[in-house]
């Protein structure tokens, strides 16, 4: 599985620059993280030793890397953009290198997910400098998912679809959510994925515990199982599908409010479009549970933006009056947690051209297994 050369193109650092200058910031400065891949295509580990590209508003971007990983670098995709590498030994000071390079800039904009370690040096390194977020310049660009970006994220939803399609076989009563959860990981891996980044298996009334993990309980006959996975493929894009189980036999209460939350799940779908906003998302769940009497069962946002996170913007929520367009891929995921147990459902979405498209396409009825 290579990956798609579209997935990063070499205009993409560009634009980048582009919006740089128009938010007025003099230097955008990225250490490794999902903007770094992003913008380079250079999926770098975050590392005490300094990486960082820096894109000046004005100037040509150059990157600096720790000498022994100069090879890394000029091997990633990043070695194909027109960018100069900078390598620093281990006893130089490799802030000290930016610092003379972009002069004495005014507004600097530094990697969401950048180490205390490395912010506080900037700081040091450049006085002057009012700091301020990346997601401001590239959030943006990120929101809107080009043809190649929701052809990954429709690879990964494939791959967590077989995940899902497997649960009935390893999930029975005598099993314990942890070994449930080995099973679920280890296929995370065999379905393509190159890391399992979370895995929750929430039975009876971990059910109603939206991010628990996993435990020891041993899963029981007529227990719910709310199971919540996700992993990055290779191509940097992530997964992340909820399916809820019914061991042996459904709880009658539980059915009651499962087909609400079916509804929800389905009506906060289908009213995506471009132009409709962001909340208007969140509210078309909502005010199906609400009217069903379980509202205050629904805790949390409908969803969250994914791409190369899994978690991005744009949030499905109120208060987010975010348009809707072409290429926005976010969560849709109400659930309903009374207790003893819950239940959640959830697939990844793409805003399309006239409608949306559903990344994951396993069952949302209840399967009993
Ligand atoms: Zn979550
Ligand atoms: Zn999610
Ligand atoms: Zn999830």
């Amino acid at each position: 599985m290579s990956t798609d050369p579209a997935l990063y193109p070499t205009e993409r650092l560009t634009r980048v620059q582009e919006a740089v200058r128009k938010a007025g910031i003099d230097v955008l400065l990225l250490t490794p993280g999902p903007d770094l891949r992003y913008v380079t295509g250079y999926d770098a580990k975050q590392l005490e030793r300094l990486t960082c590209l820096a894109v000046p508003a004005d100037d040509d971007p150059f990157l600096v890397v720790p000498g022994l990983e100069l090879k890394a670098a000029q091997a990633s995709p990043a070695g194909q953009l027109n960018v100069d590498m900078i390598a620093w030994g281990e006893l130089t000071d490799p802030f000290g290198i930016i610092a003379d390079k972009v002069g004495r800039p005014e507004l600097v904009a530094l990697s969401d997910r950048m180490w205390a370690l490395h912010v506080l040096q900037f700081a040091k390194a450049l006085p002057a400098a009012g700091l301020r977020l990346a997601s401001e310049v590239v959030s943006p660009l990120r929101i809107r998912k080009s043809p190649a970006e929701v052809a990954a994220l429709r690879e990964a939803g494939e791959a967590i679809d077989r995940v899902h399609a497997n649960v009935p076989n390893w999930l029975k009563a005598g099993q314990t959510e942890r070994q449930v959860g080995v099973k679920i990981a280890e296929a995370i891996f065999a379905e393509g994925h190159v890391s399992a980044d979370f895995v929750i298996v929430g039975s009876g009334p971990n059910a109603a515990s939206p991010h628990h993990e996993v435990s020891d309980r041993v899963i029981r006959d007529g227990d719910v199982v709310v199971v919540d996975i996700g992993g990055t493929m290779p191509s940097g894009y992530c997964s992340d599908c909820t399916r809820t189980y019914a061991v042996g036999r459904a709880p009658d209460d539980f059915r009651a409010y499962y087909e609400v939350l079916r509804r929800a799940q389905e009506a906060a779908t289908v009213s995506v479009k471009p132009g409709v906003t962001a909340e208007s998302v969140d509210q078309a769940a909502r005010v199906i549970i609400d009217d069903a009497g379980y509202g205050e069962w629904f805790i949390h946002r409908t969803g969250h933006g994914i791409g190369l996170e899994t978690h991005e913007e744009p949030y499905i929520v109120e208060g987010n009056a975010t348009r809707l367009e072409n290429g926005m891929a976010f969560s849709i995921e109400p659930g309903i947690y009374p207790g003893p147990h819950g239940a959640r459902i959830e697939d990844i979405v793409v805003c399309t051209e006239t409608g949306f498209q559903r990344m994951n396409n396993g069952p949302r009825e209840l399967v009993i297994v």
